[in-house]
């Protein structure tokens, strides 16, 4: 056998089960379609670690929200992730919506969700004065917070690299064969690899993957979230991640800061028929602005800097499915929301279960690391620090991305590291260069200059995702 465990899947699910498998002595390979990791679902959400009170209790989304929610903090300190524990409130203007904030509140004491709080009107301004009038009540849960899906993800995967992880770019599984003590996955170039046990975390494909290897118990749906992304001075607008009573199948349309310190109003929920409909819509934006108005006015759109959708991987059985549906065959399948909260802790549950059921034994490695080397975030430094630096290596002194202020040396910083950047969008990812205002109209060819230079290829052969998404054609003089 070439490997122990394949991970199909480089979003958060994948990345967090190889970053748990790989303290064992274990051959691991995470295999993606995508050039980048978290190039679907996991890139393009609300970055909301939920507190857990509206899963149903008793469900996986339930018992992995929370215990995710719980670890998430350590996890981020050791990622060197930015998260804020900004907490959430669930906000009600009518009566009705008064019945609900009390219906989630005694869901949220089923689930286990510490500290959470029933608001009467004149608490809930005190902590958000920016709501509309009308508030009867909010349910506020201080254990909600936000953090950067894609920097969660390739911090995770980047571990998992550093203590030994191979990461397969680009690799497409198309068959899963049974063969005697494993299974023999093919890509779509027709390369094969064999591995003693596959962990399906293929997101809106879950389903396509699991067909092969004989599991046809499940389909997923993509459901489209909408949004609306604000430049920083919005950033204040709120305080807390401010949701509006769930609407039937999706926690409603919410108003939040992110973890950057930009604002975004969104999603909507819709199901599409195409699994890469990330297409926004003018009926979106629409009902984003006219829902988001509900609980937060006065919003000024022309200071939106851009829009984009995800689709959350919708699983026939209303649950995430976490199972072992033929031996040494994993699912990591249905994962919508709360996913990301809930991604360390479905990555420790895919582990638990592969030590159950024997496939392979999992025995700690010496050396390895639950940690990533800290990131140098230019931006974030003091003037003296900024000096220091620039005094080690003046690359750090030449600012490319100017919204953002990102550096030359840690836009090569983010290509160098395990895992590290092939792609426009893997920088922007990575270093949030072209994430400001101008969404690289500045830093874009500075950074497809760079990217070049570092893979030592030419300019034309630089994509913005992979693919065919070339951004040079040629040269014109
Ligand atoms: C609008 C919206 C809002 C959300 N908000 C939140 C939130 O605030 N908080 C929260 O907790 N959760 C939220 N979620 C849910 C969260 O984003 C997901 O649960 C999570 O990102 C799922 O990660 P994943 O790794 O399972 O899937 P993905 O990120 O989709 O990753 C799957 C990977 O599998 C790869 N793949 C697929 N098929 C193959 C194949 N055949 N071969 C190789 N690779 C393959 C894909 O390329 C992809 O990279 C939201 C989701 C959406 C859409």
């Amino acid at each position: 056998m070439q490997y122990d465990v394949i991970v199909i899947g480089s979003g958060v699910t994948g990345a967090m089960t190889a970053y748990h498998l790989s303290r064992y002595q274990l051959r691991v390979a995470v295999l993606d379609k995508n050039l980048e990791p978290a190039a679907e679902t996991s890139s393009a959400n609300s970055g909301i670690v939920h507190a857990g009170y509206d899963a149903k209790p008793g469900s996986m989304k339930a018992l992995l929200n929370v215990r995710g929610n719980a670890m998430m903090g350590d996890v981020c300190a050791k990622l060197d992730v930015p998260f804020k524990r900004i907490g959430s409130l669930v906000v009600a203007f009518s009566e009705d919506e008064a019945k609900t904030v009390q219906e989630l509140y005694e869901s949220g004491v089923k689930n286990g969700v510490p500290d959470m709080k029933v608001l009467n009107a004149e608490e809930t301004y005190a902590k958000e004065p920016g709501l509309q009038p009308g508030v009867t009540c909010a349910l506020y849960a201080p254990s909600a917070g936000i953090v950067c899906p894609y920097e969660l993800t390739t911090a995770a995967l980047e571990v998992a690299c550093v203590n030994g992880a191979e990461y397969l770019r680009q690799t497409e599984v198309t068959a899963i064969e049974k063969i005697d003590g494993g299974y023999r996955l093919t890509d779509a170039k027709g390369t094969t690899y064999e591995t003693r046990v596959v962990v399906n975390a293929a997101g809106l494909y879950a389903d396509a993957v699991a067909a092969m290897a004989g599991d046809t118990s499940f389909t997923i749906r993509p459901r489209k979230g909408e949004y609306i992304l604000f430049e920083k001075s919005m950033g204040k607008a709120v305080s807390h991640v401010v949701f509006q009573t769930p609407a039937a199948g999706s926690k409603g349309v919410l108003v939040s800061p992110t973890v950057d310190g930009n604002l975004y109003i969104g999603p909507n929920a819709n199901y599409v028929e195409d699994k890469r409909d990330t297409a926004t819509t003018y009926e979106g934006m629409n009902e984003i602005k006219t829902c988001s108005a509900k609980s937060v006015g006065g919003l000024d759109m022309r200071l939106a800097i851009t829009n984009f959708a995800g689709l959350r991987a919708t699983p026939s059985t209303g649950d995430f499915i976490l199972n072992e549906p033929a031996p040494g065959f994993f699912n990591a399948a249905g994962i919508e929301s709360p996913g990301l909260s809930a991604a360390p802790a479905v990555g420790e549950y895919v582990v638990e279960l592969i030590r159950k059921s024997g496939a392979v034994s999992l025995v700690e490695k010496d050396g390895w690391t639950a940690s990533r080397e800290p990131v140098i975030r230019f931006r974030e430094m003091s003037t003296a620090e900024r000096a220091d630096l620039v005094a080690r290596d003046s690359r750090y002194g030449r600012i490319i991305c100017r919204c953002e202020t990102v550096t030359e040396q840690e836009i090569r910083d983010a290509i160098r590291r395990p895992a590290g950047a092939r792609s426009v969008d893997g920088v922007k990812r990575r270093t949030r260069s072209g994430m400001g205002k101008c969404q690289g109209g500045f830093c874009g060819p500075r950074v497809v200059d760079i990217l070049a230079e570092e893979l030592g290829c030419d300019p034309t052969e630089i994509t913005k995702f992979g693919g065919a998404s070339y951004m040079l054609t040629g040269k014109t003089r």
